[in-house]
């Protein structure tokens, strides 16, 4: 499904997003992340450098869902992590964003292997009511690790991220702006789990409020 906005208004939404995650403070604390949307033609728009602060329109490069790199821009070390966008555009028609970094919080879980339980409210309204699922570690861009990340989204039909072990996590959404918010609902929702422990942790929604959700949400496949 193609974007029908200009590759250039939609250039626009990625830096606007990304401006949005720093002034939220869940970026990497090195400024570490990849943001690609889908473009006009049906093909990505990636970020070129593994390193997104002050991210502008000229540091995003057209990237076909093949993997070709029809600007020539991308960074050696950007090429490793194309697929682990591309993959998730051909696997789910709806998805036109995909973030990929290392949220404090987020990374908390990512390293302890744990799922992220879904009991904060925000990540409901922005499109996650099901467990953030974790992919196993392999190596960064390897066949076995974009099996593993791809395998996780087919196993778990309902989650639009995913929490990479030993990594970071994977966010998907409609466009750079709603997967933008829900990165920030999912980071705020791990640093309260994290917070809550000290509480004697975070309590469930009540029973069947979950399901219902599911029955009703906007979900993007
Ligand atoms: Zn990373």
């Amino acid at each position: 499904m193609s974007n029908t906005l200009s590759n250039t208004q939609i250039k626009d939404e990625i830096v606007k997003a990304t401006e949005h995650l720093f002034r939220s403070g869940v970026m990497s604390h090195s400024g570490h992340a990849n943001i690609s949307a889908r473009s006009e033609d049906n093909e990505m728009l990636l970020s070129i450098e593994g390193q997104v602060r002050n991210l502008t329109a000229s540091g995003i490069a057209r990237v076909t869902l093949e993997g070709v790199d029809v600007d020539h821009l991308l960074d050696p070390t950007n090429t490793e992590i194309v697929r682990m966008h591309s993959e998730i555009y051909k696997l789910r028609p709806k998805v036109g964003a995909i973030i990929h970094t290392h949220s404090p919080s987020l990374l908390a879980f990512a390293l302890a292997a744990k799922e992220l339980p879904i009991r904060y409210e925000a990540l409901l309204r922005f499109g996650q009511a099901s467990n953030v699922p974790v992919a196993p570690w392999a190596p960064r861009g390897s066949d076995e690790s974009i099996t593993s990340i791809i395998n996780c989204v087919i196993e778990n039909e309902q989650t639009n991220a995913v929490l990479l072990a030993n990594h970071g996590v994977l966010v998907f959404s409609t466009t750079p702006w709603a997967t933008a918010a829900l990165l920030v609902a999912l980071e705020e929702a791990a640093q309260g789990e994290l917070a809550a422990i000290a509480l004697g942790g975070a309590i469930p929604f009540p029973q069947g409020a979950l399901k219902k959700v599911l029955e009703s949400i906007a979900r993007v496949h």
